[in-house]
Protein backbone atom coordinates (compact mmCIF):
# COMPACT_ATOMS: atom_id res chain seq x y z
CA UNK A 1 0.00 0.00 0.00
CA UNK A 2 1.08 3.16 -0.43
CA UNK A 3 -0.02 6.94 0.53
CA UNK A 4 -1.98 8.92 -1.93
CA UNK A 5 1.02 11.55 -1.21
CA UNK A 6 3.25 9.05 -3.38
CA UNK A 7 1.12 8.20 -5.88
CA UNK A 8 1.68 9.58 -9.68
CA UNK A 9 -2.13 10.84 -10.10
CA UNK A 10 -5.23 11.38 -7.25
CA UNK A 11 -9.06 11.46 -9.29
CA UNK A 12 -11.28 13.31 -9.06
CA UNK A 13 -14.77 11.12 -10.13
CA UNK A 14 -17.18 13.85 -11.27
CA UNK A 15 -19.42 11.01 -12.92
CA UNK A 16 -20.12 6.83 -13.27
CA UNK A 17 -22.22 7.33 -16.35
CA UNK A 18 -20.67 5.88 -18.85
CA UNK A 19 -21.02 5.14 -22.57
CA UNK A 20 -20.28 1.28 -21.96
CA UNK A 21 -20.79 -1.29 -19.70
CA UNK A 22 -17.58 -3.21 -19.54
CA UNK A 23 -16.64 -6.09 -18.34
CA UNK A 24 -15.42 -5.96 -14.75
CA UNK A 25 -15.50 -1.88 -14.94
CA UNK A 26 -13.26 -1.04 -12.00
CA UNK A 27 -16.34 2.22 -11.43
CA UNK A 28 -18.85 -1.22 -11.63
CA UNK A 29 -21.06 0.84 -14.70
CA UNK A 30 -24.15 -0.48 -15.56
CA UNK A 31 -25.01 -1.75 -11.77
CA UNK A 32 -26.52 1.57 -10.48
CA UNK A 33 -30.02 2.00 -10.69
CA UNK A 34 -29.27 5.83 -10.62
CA UNK A 35 -25.68 7.55 -11.84
CA UNK A 36 -24.09 10.29 -9.72
CA UNK A 37 -23.07 13.90 -11.32
CA UNK A 38 -20.44 15.50 -8.85
CA UNK A 39 -21.68 18.94 -7.75
CA UNK A 40 -19.69 22.33 -8.71
CA UNK A 41 -19.25 22.93 -4.76
CA UNK A 42 -17.55 19.51 -4.39
CA UNK A 43 -15.86 19.70 -7.28
CA UNK A 44 -14.20 22.65 -6.65
CA UNK A 45 -13.43 21.09 -2.87
CA UNK A 46 -11.85 18.40 -3.96
CA UNK A 47 -9.57 20.74 -6.04
CA UNK A 48 -8.91 22.84 -3.10
CA UNK A 49 -8.14 19.53 -0.90
CA UNK A 50 -5.45 18.76 -3.67
CA UNK A 51 -3.14 21.53 -3.23
CA UNK A 52 0.21 21.17 -2.59
CA UNK A 53 -0.34 17.35 -4.45
CA UNK A 54 2.63 18.27 -6.52
CA UNK A 55 1.79 15.38 -9.46
CA UNK A 56 -1.43 14.91 -12.16
CA UNK A 57 -4.99 15.49 -11.20
CA UNK A 58 -7.19 13.48 -13.10
CA UNK A 59 -10.82 14.01 -13.97
CA UNK A 60 -12.20 10.56 -14.55
CA UNK A 61 -15.58 8.66 -14.43
CA UNK A 62 -17.88 7.15 -15.97
CA UNK A 63 -17.05 9.39 -18.92
CA UNK A 64 -16.02 12.44 -17.29
CA UNK A 65 -17.32 14.28 -20.60
CA UNK A 66 -20.84 13.32 -19.90
CA UNK A 67 -21.01 15.25 -17.07
CA UNK A 68 -22.90 18.40 -18.10
CA UNK A 69 -20.55 20.92 -16.18
CA UNK A 70 -17.42 19.17 -17.89
CA UNK A 71 -16.21 21.83 -19.54
CA UNK A 72 -16.12 24.15 -16.06
CA UNK A 73 -14.85 21.29 -14.44
CA UNK A 74 -11.96 21.48 -16.80
CA UNK A 75 -11.12 25.33 -16.56
CA UNK A 76 -11.56 25.83 -13.21
CA UNK A 77 -9.06 22.43 -12.29
CA UNK A 78 -6.55 23.92 -15.55
CA UNK A 79 -6.44 27.38 -13.72
CA UNK A 80 -5.93 26.17 -10.13
CA UNK A 81 -3.32 23.83 -11.14
CA UNK A 82 -1.33 25.61 -13.92
CA UNK A 83 1.80 23.80 -15.61
CA UNK A 84 5.10 25.46 -16.13
CA UNK A 85 5.16 24.53 -19.93
CA UNK A 86 1.63 24.79 -20.93
CA UNK A 87 1.68 22.65 -24.37
CA UNK A 88 -1.06 24.31 -26.92
CA UNK A 89 -0.48 22.03 -29.92
CA UNK A 90 -2.74 19.92 -31.70
CA UNK A 91 -3.41 21.89 -34.41
CA UNK A 92 -2.61 20.07 -37.52
CA UNK A 93 -3.81 16.97 -38.99
CA UNK A 94 -2.96 13.45 -37.44
CA UNK A 95 -3.00 10.20 -38.97
CA UNK A 96 -2.33 7.89 -35.93
CA UNK A 97 -4.46 9.58 -32.85
CA UNK A 98 -3.40 7.02 -30.13
CA UNK A 99 0.18 7.05 -30.94
CA UNK A 100 0.37 10.94 -30.92
CA UNK A 101 -1.32 11.17 -27.46
CA UNK A 102 1.28 8.50 -26.15
CA UNK A 103 3.81 11.11 -27.65
CA UNK A 104 1.93 13.78 -26.14
CA UNK A 105 2.12 12.72 -22.82
CA UNK A 106 5.29 11.05 -22.83
CA UNK A 107 6.82 14.67 -24.03
CA UNK A 108 4.61 17.36 -22.55
CA UNK A 109 3.31 15.84 -19.50
CA UNK A 110 6.19 13.18 -18.51
CA UNK A 111 9.41 15.42 -19.54
CA UNK A 112 8.84 18.77 -20.21
CA UNK A 113 6.30 18.98 -17.26
CA UNK A 114 7.54 16.33 -14.73
CA UNK A 115 3.52 14.82 -14.24
CA UNK A 116 2.56 17.80 -12.85
CA UNK A 117 -0.86 18.51 -14.57
CA UNK A 118 -4.07 18.12 -15.01
CA UNK A 119 -5.17 14.56 -17.03
CA UNK A 120 -7.92 12.95 -18.34
CA UNK A 121 -10.01 9.06 -18.73
CA UNK A 122 -11.73 8.83 -21.27
CA UNK A 123 -13.50 6.24 -23.54
CA UNK A 124 -13.62 8.73 -26.90
CA UNK A 125 -16.89 9.22 -27.17
CA UNK A 126 -19.12 11.96 -29.41
CA UNK A 127 -18.48 14.12 -26.14
CA UNK A 128 -15.07 13.57 -26.02
CA UNK A 129 -15.06 15.01 -29.56
CA UNK A 130 -17.69 17.89 -28.72
CA UNK A 131 -14.61 18.95 -25.99
CA UNK A 132 -11.69 18.30 -28.59
CA UNK A 133 -11.09 21.55 -28.49
CA UNK A 134 -10.41 22.24 -24.87
CA UNK A 135 -9.48 18.96 -24.13
CA UNK A 136 -6.51 19.26 -26.33
CA UNK A 137 -5.75 22.98 -24.99
CA UNK A 138 -6.50 22.09 -21.11
CA UNK A 139 -5.02 18.10 -20.37
CA UNK A 140 -1.36 17.64 -20.02
CA UNK A 141 -2.11 14.43 -19.47
CA UNK A 142 -4.86 12.02 -21.66
CA UNK A 143 -5.59 7.96 -21.46
CA UNK A 144 -7.83 7.30 -23.89
CA UNK A 145 -9.50 3.95 -24.38
CA UNK A 146 -12.22 3.01 -26.10
CA UNK A 147 -12.65 -0.18 -24.84
CA UNK A 148 -13.69 -1.95 -28.37
CA UNK A 149 -9.90 -3.16 -28.32
CA UNK A 150 -8.12 -6.24 -26.51
CA UNK A 151 -8.22 -4.61 -23.06
CA UNK A 152 -8.71 -7.18 -20.52
CA UNK A 153 -10.24 -6.76 -17.33
CA UNK A 154 -9.50 -8.29 -13.89
CA UNK A 155 -12.54 -9.45 -11.98
CA UNK A 156 -13.26 -7.27 -8.68
CA UNK A 157 -16.82 -8.45 -7.49
CA UNK A 158 -14.79 -10.83 -5.28
CA UNK A 159 -13.99 -11.42 -1.62
CA UNK A 160 -11.16 -13.52 -0.19
CA UNK A 161 -13.01 -15.18 2.17
CA UNK A 162 -14.44 -17.13 -0.37
CA UNK A 163 -11.50 -18.44 -1.13
CA UNK A 164 -8.86 -20.27 1.43
CA UNK A 165 -6.60 -17.30 1.83
CA UNK A 166 -5.19 -17.44 5.93
CA UNK A 167 -5.72 -14.10 7.30
CA UNK A 168 -1.67 -13.83 7.20
CA UNK A 169 -1.09 -14.28 4.24
CA UNK A 170 -3.87 -11.93 2.95
CA UNK A 171 -2.77 -9.16 5.00
CA UNK A 172 0.47 -9.55 2.71
CA UNK A 173 -1.42 -10.19 -0.71
CA UNK A 174 -3.78 -7.06 0.38
CA UNK A 175 -0.95 -4.48 0.92
CA UNK A 176 0.87 -6.25 -2.41
CA UNK A 177 -2.97 -5.14 -4.31
CA UNK A 178 -1.30 -3.81 -7.84
CA UNK A 179 -4.41 -1.33 -8.58
CA UNK A 180 -3.42 0.53 -5.05
CA UNK A 181 0.47 0.24 -5.58
CA UNK A 182 0.15 1.45 -9.03
CA UNK A 183 -2.88 3.38 -9.75
CA UNK A 184 -4.90 6.02 -7.66
CA UNK A 185 -6.26 7.17 -5.15
CA UNK A 186 -9.66 9.65 -5.75
CA UNK A 187 -12.34 11.69 -4.54
CA UNK A 188 -16.01 10.88 -5.07
CA UNK A 189 -19.14 13.04 -4.03
CA UNK A 190 -19.19 10.84 -1.09
CA UNK A 191 -15.45 11.67 0.07
CA UNK A 192 -11.82 11.18 -0.37
CA UNK A 193 -10.33 7.13 -0.41
CA UNK A 194 -7.24 5.45 -0.09
CA UNK A 195 -7.93 3.33 -3.82
CA UNK A 196 -9.98 4.55 -6.91
CA UNK A 197 -11.77 0.75 -6.38
CA UNK A 198 -12.59 0.96 -2.89
CA UNK A 199 -14.48 4.59 -3.26
CA UNK A 200 -16.45 2.93 -6.71
CA UNK A 201 -17.02 -0.56 -3.89
CA UNK A 202 -18.55 2.27 -1.95
CA UNK A 203 -20.79 3.95 -4.13
CA UNK A 204 -21.77 0.55 -5.31
CA UNK A 205 -22.99 -0.45 -2.09
CA UNK A 206 -23.98 2.09 0.09
CA UNK A 207 -20.86 2.37 2.17
CA UNK A 208 -20.24 5.01 4.84
CA UNK A 209 -18.41 7.71 2.68
CA UNK A 210 -15.15 8.50 2.37
CA UNK A 211 -12.32 10.78 4.49
CA UNK A 212 -14.05 14.45 4.37
CA UNK A 213 -12.49 16.08 1.51
CA UNK A 214 -10.19 18.79 3.31
CA UNK A 215 -6.96 19.97 2.79
CA UNK A 216 -4.18 17.48 3.46
CA UNK A 217 -6.31 14.25 3.24
CA UNK A 218 -4.25 12.84 0.63
CA UNK A 219 -1.41 13.03 2.84
CA UNK A 220 -2.59 10.05 5.06
CA UNK A 221 -0.22 7.00 5.34
CA UNK A 222 -1.45 3.22 4.74
CA UNK A 223 -1.72 3.02 8.89
CA UNK A 224 -3.83 5.68 8.68
CA UNK A 225 -6.14 4.06 6.32
CA UNK A 226 -8.82 2.25 8.94
CA UNK A 227 -12.33 1.24 8.25
CA UNK A 228 -11.39 2.04 4.11
CA UNK A 229 -9.43 -1.84 4.25
CA UNK A 230 -12.45 -2.99 4.61
CA UNK A 231 -13.46 -2.36 1.00
CA UNK A 232 -10.44 -5.31 0.07
CA UNK A 233 -12.72 -7.59 1.88
CA UNK A 234 -14.95 -7.60 -1.36
CA UNK A 235 -12.60 -6.62 -3.59
CA UNK A 236 -10.71 -9.04 -6.42
CA UNK A 237 -8.07 -6.29 -7.08
CA UNK A 238 -5.64 -8.27 -5.01
CA UNK A 239 -6.92 -11.83 -5.88
CA UNK A 240 -6.75 -12.25 -9.83
CA UNK A 241 -4.22 -12.05 -12.10
CA UNK A 242 -6.54 -12.96 -15.53
CA UNK A 243 -9.07 -10.62 -16.75
CA UNK A 244 -11.85 -10.70 -19.49
CA UNK A 245 -12.23 -8.74 -22.68
CA UNK A 246 -13.57 -5.38 -21.59
CA UNK A 247 -15.92 -5.52 -24.72
CA UNK A 248 -17.76 -8.34 -23.89
CA UNK A 249 -19.37 -6.63 -21.29
CA UNK A 250 -19.84 -9.46 -18.63
CA UNK A 251 -19.12 -8.92 -15.10
CA UNK A 252 -17.45 -12.33 -13.27
CA UNK A 253 -18.25 -12.28 -9.89
CA UNK A 254 -18.33 -14.26 -7.10
CA UNK A 255 -21.66 -16.33 -5.12
CA UNK A 256 -21.43 -13.80 -1.98
CA UNK A 257 -20.87 -10.65 -4.64
CA UNK A 258 -23.80 -11.82 -6.69
CA UNK A 259 -26.32 -11.69 -3.73
CA UNK A 260 -25.19 -8.14 -2.75
CA UNK A 261 -25.20 -7.10 -6.42
CA UNK A 262 -29.42 -8.68 -6.18
CA UNK A 263 -29.47 -6.84 -2.82
CA UNK A 264 -28.98 -3.24 -4.35
CA UNK A 265 -31.49 -4.20 -7.74
CA UNK A 266 -27.95 -3.86 -10.01
CA UNK A 267 -29.68 -3.52 -13.74
CA UNK A 268 -26.51 -5.10 -15.20
CA UNK A 269 -27.35 -8.43 -13.34
CA UNK A 270 -30.86 -8.17 -14.00
CA UNK A 271 -29.50 -8.01 -17.80
CA UNK A 272 -27.69 -11.48 -17.55
CA UNK A 273 -24.29 -9.30 -17.93
CA UNK A 274 -22.76 -11.02 -14.85
CA UNK A 275 -21.31 -14.61 -14.52
CA UNK A 276 -20.74 -16.35 -11.19
CA UNK A 277 -17.51 -17.91 -10.55
CA UNK A 278 -16.14 -20.88 -9.25
CA UNK A 279 -14.36 -20.02 -6.15
CA UNK A 280 -12.61 -23.26 -6.11
CA UNK A 281 -10.43 -22.24 -9.21
CA UNK A 282 -11.07 -18.47 -9.95
CA UNK A 283 -9.10 -17.68 -12.47
CA UNK A 284 -11.32 -16.91 -15.48
CA UNK A 285 -10.14 -15.56 -18.62
CA UNK A 286 -6.78 -14.78 -19.88
CA UNK A 287 -3.70 -14.20 -18.19
CA UNK A 288 -3.11 -10.21 -17.78
CA UNK A 289 -0.09 -8.93 -19.13
CA UNK A 290 2.86 -8.29 -17.42
CA UNK A 291 3.15 -4.56 -18.28
CA UNK A 292 2.64 -1.53 -16.79
CA UNK A 293 -0.62 -0.71 -17.58
CA UNK A 294 -1.60 -4.55 -16.99
CA UNK A 295 -4.90 -4.03 -19.59
CA UNK A 296 -3.73 -3.22 -22.65
CA UNK A 297 0.06 -3.36 -23.94
CA UNK A 298 0.01 -1.48 -27.66
CA UNK A 299 -0.78 2.07 -27.11
CA UNK A 300 -2.30 1.65 -31.15
CA UNK A 301 -5.23 -0.53 -30.13
CA UNK A 302 -6.37 2.53 -27.64
CA UNK A 303 -9.01 3.85 -30.26
CA UNK A 304 -10.36 0.92 -32.71
CA UNK A 305 -9.70 1.26 -36.15
CA UNK A 306 -13.63 1.23 -36.67
CA UNK A 307 -13.93 3.84 -34.63
CA UNK A 308 -14.88 6.68 -36.61
CA UNK A 309 -15.93 9.40 -34.11
CA UNK A 310 -12.31 11.32 -34.23
CA UNK A 311 -12.92 11.96 -38.15
CA UNK A 312 -14.83 14.42 -40.02
CA UNK A 313 -17.56 12.38 -41.08
CA UNK A 314 -19.73 14.93 -43.44
CA UNK A 315 -17.94 17.97 -44.48
CA UNK A 316 -20.25 20.11 -46.21
CA UNK A 317 -19.77 23.25 -48.15
CA UNK A 318 -21.16 26.63 -48.24
CA UNK A 319 -21.12 28.51 -50.99
CA UNK A 320 -21.01 32.39 -50.77
CA UNK A 321 -22.31 34.18 -54.43
CA UNK A 322 -21.76 37.70 -55.75
CA UNK A 323 -22.61 36.77 -59.13
CA UNK A 324 -24.57 33.03 -59.29
CA UNK A 325 -22.77 33.44 -62.94
CA UNK A 326 -21.94 29.96 -64.37
CA UNK A 327 -23.17 28.23 -60.87
CA UNK A 328 -24.94 24.84 -62.43
CA UNK A 329 -21.44 24.18 -63.61
CA UNK A 330 -19.90 24.76 -60.73
CA UNK A 331 -22.10 22.90 -58.39
CA UNK A 332 -21.73 20.07 -60.74
CA UNK A 333 -18.12 20.13 -59.21
CA UNK A 334 -18.69 20.82 -55.99
CA UNK A 335 -21.03 17.72 -55.75
CA UNK A 336 -18.28 15.51 -56.59
CA UNK A 337 -16.22 16.75 -53.29
CA UNK A 338 -18.59 17.21 -50.96
CA UNK A 339 -21.66 15.95 -49.06
CA UNK A 340 -24.18 18.79 -48.94
CA UNK A 341 -24.01 22.21 -50.26
CA UNK A 342 -25.52 25.61 -48.78
CA UNK A 343 -25.59 28.85 -51.16
CA UNK A 344 -25.90 31.74 -49.39
CA UNK A 345 -26.31 35.36 -51.43
CA UNK A 346 -26.72 38.85 -49.57
CA UNK A 347 -28.60 40.26 -52.48
CA UNK A 348 -32.49 38.90 -53.56
CA UNK A 349 -32.07 39.13 -57.05
CA UNK A 350 -28.64 36.81 -56.89
CA UNK A 351 -30.48 34.42 -54.52
CA UNK A 352 -33.59 34.09 -56.68
CA UNK A 353 -31.12 33.52 -59.50
CA UNK A 354 -29.69 30.59 -57.44
CA UNK A 355 -32.75 28.78 -56.63
CA UNK A 356 -33.89 28.50 -59.59
CA UNK A 357 -30.81 26.88 -61.08
CA UNK A 358 -30.79 24.20 -57.87
CA UNK A 359 -34.34 22.97 -58.39
CA UNK A 360 -34.22 19.36 -58.66
CA UNK A 361 -31.05 19.31 -56.13
CA UNK A 362 -31.90 18.19 -53.05
CA UNK A 363 -28.58 18.10 -52.17
CA UNK A 364 -28.50 22.06 -52.84
CA UNK A 365 -29.71 24.64 -49.96
CA UNK A 366 -30.44 28.41 -50.79
CA UNK A 367 -30.07 30.53 -47.82
CA UNK A 368 -32.55 33.51 -48.42
CA UNK A 369 -30.90 36.66 -47.34
CA UNK A 370 -31.26 37.77 -44.00
CA UNK A 371 -31.82 41.14 -44.04
CA UNK A 372 -29.27 41.55 -46.76
CA UNK A 373 -26.60 41.36 -43.76
CA UNK A 374 -23.40 39.29 -44.83
CA UNK A 375 -23.13 38.19 -40.96
CA UNK A 376 -26.81 37.43 -40.38
CA UNK A 377 -27.14 35.15 -43.81
CA UNK A 378 -24.01 33.22 -42.76
CA UNK A 379 -25.15 33.12 -39.77
CA UNK A 380 -28.75 30.76 -41.31
CA UNK A 381 -25.97 28.58 -43.79
CA UNK A 382 -24.07 27.28 -40.75
CA UNK A 383 -27.25 26.40 -38.65
CA UNK A 384 -27.94 24.85 -41.97
CA UNK A 385 -25.02 22.71 -41.51
CA UNK A 386 -25.77 21.20 -38.65
CA UNK A 387 -23.16 19.93 -36.61
CA UNK A 388 -21.14 19.35 -39.54
CA UNK A 389 -17.55 20.20 -40.84
CA UNK A 390 -17.93 23.04 -43.46
CA UNK A 391 -15.86 23.82 -46.21
CA UNK A 392 -16.65 27.42 -46.96
CA UNK A 393 -15.43 29.41 -50.11
CA UNK A 394 -16.75 31.92 -52.69
CA UNK A 395 -18.34 30.87 -55.86
CA UNK A 396 -15.83 30.89 -58.27
CA UNK A 397 -13.58 28.49 -55.80
CA UNK A 398 -12.62 25.18 -57.18
CA UNK A 399 -11.69 22.55 -54.47
CA UNK A 400 -9.11 20.09 -55.74
CA UNK A 401 -9.47 16.66 -56.53
CA UNK A 402 -9.47 14.31 -53.94
CA UNK A 403 -8.66 16.18 -50.81
CA UNK A 404 -12.26 16.24 -48.88
CA UNK A 405 -11.88 12.03 -48.96
CA UNK A 406 -8.45 12.90 -47.56
CA UNK A 407 -9.36 15.16 -44.56
CA UNK A 408 -11.85 12.59 -43.88
CA UNK A 409 -8.74 10.33 -43.06
CA UNK A 410 -7.04 12.87 -40.78
CA UNK A 411 -7.72 13.88 -37.20
CA UNK A 412 -8.12 17.71 -37.40
CA UNK A 413 -9.18 19.88 -34.69
CA UNK A 414 -13.13 21.37 -34.14
CA UNK A 415 -11.41 24.65 -32.98
CA UNK A 416 -8.98 24.93 -35.80
CA UNK A 417 -9.99 27.25 -39.00
CA UNK A 418 -8.05 25.44 -41.76
CA UNK A 419 -7.00 26.73 -45.20
CA UNK A 420 -6.74 23.93 -47.94
CA UNK A 421 -3.05 23.57 -49.16
CA UNK A 422 -2.27 27.13 -51.11
CA UNK A 423 -5.76 27.76 -51.26
CA UNK A 424 -6.41 30.67 -48.95
CA UNK A 425 -9.58 31.47 -49.69
CA UNK A 426 -11.18 27.80 -49.26
CA UNK A 427 -11.37 27.26 -45.25
CA UNK A 428 -12.92 24.45 -42.83
CA UNK A 429 -14.31 24.68 -39.79
CA UNK A 430 -16.48 23.15 -37.08
CA UNK A 431 -19.49 24.57 -35.50
CA UNK A 432 -18.25 23.40 -32.28
CA UNK A 433 -15.14 25.58 -32.66
CA UNK A 434 -14.82 27.86 -28.93
CA UNK A 435 -14.11 31.20 -31.62
CA UNK A 436 -17.45 30.56 -32.74
CA UNK A 437 -19.07 29.81 -29.64
CA UNK A 438 -17.60 33.02 -28.15
CA UNK A 439 -18.46 35.33 -30.78
CA UNK A 440 -22.10 33.53 -30.53
CA UNK A 441 -24.67 34.98 -32.74
CA UNK A 442 -24.41 38.46 -32.50
CA UNK A 443 -20.66 38.33 -32.72
CA UNK A 444 -20.81 36.31 -36.50
CA UNK A 445 -23.96 38.64 -37.38
CA UNK A 446 -22.02 41.60 -37.31
CA UNK A 447 -18.86 40.55 -39.68
CA UNK A 448 -19.65 42.01 -42.83
CA UNK A 449 -16.74 39.75 -45.33
CA UNK A 450 -15.43 36.46 -45.17
CA UNK A 451 -12.38 38.26 -43.76
CA UNK A 452 -14.24 39.49 -40.70
CA UNK A 453 -15.32 36.50 -40.24
CA UNK A 454 -12.07 33.95 -40.05
CA UNK A 455 -10.88 36.50 -37.96
CA UNK A 456 -12.92 35.53 -35.12
CA UNK A 457 -10.39 32.66 -34.99
CA UNK A 458 -7.16 33.51 -32.91
CA UNK A 459 -4.02 33.89 -35.12
CA UNK A 460 -2.69 30.20 -33.27
CA UNK A 461 -6.13 28.62 -34.19
CA UNK A 462 -5.87 29.26 -38.00
CA UNK A 463 -3.71 26.80 -39.45
CA UNK A 464 -2.82 26.39 -43.36
CA UNK A 465 -3.05 22.62 -44.67
CA UNK A 466 0.45 21.25 -45.96
CA UNK A 467 0.34 19.68 -49.31
CA UNK A 468 1.25 16.02 -47.33
CA UNK A 469 -0.98 16.81 -44.28
CA UNK A 470 -2.14 13.12 -44.20
CA UNK A 471 1.00 11.00 -43.93
CA UNK A 472 2.10 9.23 -40.88
CA UNK A 473 4.20 11.65 -38.86
CA UNK A 474 3.92 13.93 -35.42
CA UNK A 475 3.32 16.98 -37.12
CA UNK A 476 3.97 19.06 -33.93
CA UNK A 477 7.52 18.11 -33.79
CA UNK A 478 8.77 21.51 -34.70
CA UNK A 479 6.81 23.34 -32.11
CA UNK A 480 7.53 20.76 -29.24
CA UNK A 481 11.14 21.70 -30.40
CA UNK A 482 10.78 25.48 -29.50
CA UNK A 483 9.33 23.86 -26.17
CA UNK A 484 12.15 21.91 -25.19
CA UNK A 485 14.43 24.86 -26.22
CA UNK A 486 12.37 26.99 -23.43
CA UNK A 487 12.80 24.01 -21.12
CA UNK A 488 14.98 24.91 -17.59
CA UNK A 489 18.14 23.84 -17.47
CA UNK A 490 18.05 20.90 -15.11
CA UNK A 491 15.37 19.19 -17.42
CA UNK A 492 16.38 20.09 -20.48
CA UNK A 493 18.55 17.22 -21.37
CA UNK A 494 15.56 14.30 -20.85
CA UNK A 495 13.19 16.71 -22.88
CA UNK A 496 15.25 16.60 -25.65
CA UNK A 497 16.14 12.82 -25.67
CA UNK A 498 12.43 12.39 -25.60
CA UNK A 499 11.73 14.72 -28.82
CA UNK A 500 15.20 12.65 -30.34
CA UNK A 501 12.93 9.35 -29.21
CA UNK A 502 9.68 10.29 -30.64
CA UNK A 503 11.85 11.56 -33.86
CA UNK A 504 13.60 8.54 -34.22
CA UNK A 505 10.34 6.19 -33.70
CA UNK A 506 8.59 7.93 -36.95
CA UNK A 507 11.83 7.37 -38.88
CA UNK A 508 12.26 3.95 -38.07
S1 LIG B 1 -15.31 2.89 -20.46
FE1 LIG B 1 -15.67 0.88 -19.57
S2 LIG B 1 -14.12 0.68 -17.99
FE2 LIG B 1 -14.25 2.84 -18.48
S3 LIG B 1 -15.73 3.65 -17.01
FE3 LIG B 1 -16.87 3.11 -18.85
S4 LIG B 1 -17.60 1.05 -18.48
FE4 LIG B 1 -15.99 1.46 -17.02
S1 LIG C 1 -7.99 -4.88 -2.83
FE1 LIG C 1 -9.38 -3.57 -3.99
S2 LIG C 1 -10.00 -1.97 -2.56
FE2 LIG C 1 -8.20 -2.97 -1.72
S3 LIG C 1 -6.48 -1.77 -2.42
FE3 LIG C 1 -6.76 -3.40 -3.90
S4 LIG C 1 -8.10 -2.55 -5.47
FE4 LIG C 1 -8.22 -1.23 -3.69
Amino acid sequence: MRSPKDMRIIQIEVTNACVHQCSNCTRFCGHHKKNFFMDWDTFQKAVKSLEGFDHCIGIMGGEPTLHPQFERFARYLAEQHPLDYPIHTTRKPILNFPRYIRDKNYFGDECLNQCKGVGLWTSVTKQYYKNFELIQDTFSYQSINDHDNPSLHQPLLASRKEMDISDDEWITMRDNCLIQNMWSASITPKGAFFCEVAAALDMLFDGPGGWPIEPDWWKREPKDFGYQLNWCEICGGALFHSGRLSSEEIDDVSPMLYERLKEVGSPKLKAGRVSVMDMSNPQPGQQMPDTKNRYLTDFNERVSRDNSILFPGKIQGIVFCQTGVGIKEKLKKLQRSLDHIIQFATEQEIADKLKSAVTGHEEVIVVSPQLQSFGRTLNKAIEAAGDNWICLMKEHSEIPEGIIERLKSVVINPGVLYSLPGLEEIKLFHPEARALKSACYDGVSQCDSLDMFYNLWSADKQVELEENFDILQNPDLEDWQLLADDADSEHRSQVHQALDKIKKDYEG
